[in-house]
């Protein structure tokens, strides 16, 4: 059999390491055991959509039948609520630590070889020697190959928001139950989302703050207990109808490694390079990194690791050689430019037709309908943003 080693146990390397498993001789090098995944730190938050679960499904992910059942968005502009848009299919949302420990261990049952050690690029040649194709899905630490910038689709050289994030307890959800977008103009955005962790039930609160802005209120914020006390000082201060709903006898954080402070500068590269004679793929955050803005990092990872699977499969005997990798990058770049391009105008000031766009939504169901459409299927928002501009009405 072929082999293949995986950097990297996260979304991209573990829906791979589910589908090539049975085809190829895998093995995920990863530098976190299990445990610590599960009592570590949070690492994002994660809705998968339904065309992510339904990737994850034909390869027989496990799923987790605790999590939450997203059918809406709810969407406001700074105190004023537009509407509340229907997705097409159920999304879910579960904590990263149970889901990537439950899978590696399901993997390693199923004769999946997990190797331990935080792979450097000092490591590629001895690997290289070692197995017939790398794939680097290493994610936002990564890449750990040098796979070239793509330049048209990398304009920023700093992150546009700061990542705040924490998994509550006490706070009352928004109904029906679902994604609670607010976007405060030149401040920041603020998603609540529900998710199930080990603790049960939480509700994310995840704060993109223009950095410098109102929202960037945790400069030096140290410890569980301090990240909880100023978040719900900046959620009174500036989102009274999320305040509305919290017990402040409750607010807690789910547990002390609940919460999250980071920034990403978005990158893409061209997710193929050789080395020593031996092909390197990339796929996940490692060569499609976006801003959490528009929460389509594992649905961009899950497409890829699906089109990557399904390259390696149609060439499966021929050489695996620059022309593998690609064709790979042919099929994904139309998606990764979409989504790309589309988070990227998501973190500037909105365009004219887009709050059109979301007003009119307010008083027509179809449209809201369709802007939520936009998380499942990031094209429809490419169009929406790029290619749509005269169109009225907005089609179904
Ligand atoms: C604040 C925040 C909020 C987010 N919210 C959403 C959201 O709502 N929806 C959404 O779809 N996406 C969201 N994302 C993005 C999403 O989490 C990522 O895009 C997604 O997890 C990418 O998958 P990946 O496999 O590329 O990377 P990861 O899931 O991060 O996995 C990378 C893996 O590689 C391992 N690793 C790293 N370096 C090495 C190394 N040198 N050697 C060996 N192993 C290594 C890591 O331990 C990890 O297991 C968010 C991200 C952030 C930061």
């Amino acid at each position: 059999m072929r082999t293949i080693g995986i950097i990297g146990s996260g979304t991209a390397g573990l829906q791979l390491a589910y589908a090539l498993k049975d085809d190829f001789d895998v093995t995920v090098l990863h530098h976190e055991e299990p445990d610590e995944v599960r009592s570590g730190r949070v690492r994002s938050t994660q809705v998968h959509f339904q065309p992510t679960l339904a990737r994850e499904r034909r390869v027989h992910m496990p799923a987790n039948s605790d999590a939450p059942q997203i059918r809406t968005i709810h969407f406001q502009l700074g105190g004023q609520k537009l509407f509340t848009g229907q997705l097409t299919g159920i999304a879910t949302s579960t904590d990263q630590r149970i889901r990537f420990a439950d899978a590696m261990e399901d993997l390693a049952k199923d004769g999946v070889r997990f190797r331990h050690g935080r792979i450097s690029a000092g490591d590629l040649d001895a690997l290289a020697a070692s197995f017939d194709l790398i794939i680097d899905a290493a994610g936002k630490a990564g890449p750990v190959a040098s796979f070239p910038v793509d330049e048209s689709l990398t304009p920023f050289r700093t992150p546009q928001r700061k990542c705040i994030v924490g998994y509550f307890s006490g706070i009352r959800p928004v109904e029906p139950e679902g994604i609670s977008i607010t976007v405060m103009p030149g401040t920041g955005e603020m998603f609540e989302i529900p998710a199930v962790t080990s603790n049960g039930r939480a509700t994310i609160l995840f704060i993109e703050a223009v950095p410098g802005g109102a929202l960037d209120a945790f400069v030096g914020v140290k410890g569980p207990d301090a990240f909880a006390e100023r978040m719900l000082g900046v959620v009174e201060e500036h989102l009274p109808e999320i305040a509305g709903r919290i017990d402040p006898a409750k607010f807690a954080l789910i547990d002390d490694n609940a919460y999250l402070l980071t920034a990403v500068t978005p990158a893409v590269h061209r997710p193929y390079v050789m080395h020593n004679g031996t092909l390197i793929l990339g796929c996940g955050d490692s060569v499609f990194l976006a801003d959490p803005i528009t929460g389509q990092g594992c649905n961009t990872a899950s497409y890829a690791a699906e089109q990557l699977y399904e390259t390696l499969l149609a060439h499966a005997d021929a050489d695996w050689d620059e022309s593998i990798g690609s064709e790979y990058w042919n099929r994904t770049q139309p998606y990764i430019k979409a989504v790309t391009e589309w988070t990227n105008a998501m973190t500037q000031p909105l365009p004219g037709h887009i709050a059109e766009l979301l007003m009119q939504a307010a008083a027509d169901q179809n449209t809201a309908d369709r802007i939520a459409h936009w998380f499942e299927d990031p094209t429809q928002a490419y169009r929406s943003f790029f290619e749509q501009h005269n169109s009225q009405p907005f089609p179904r």
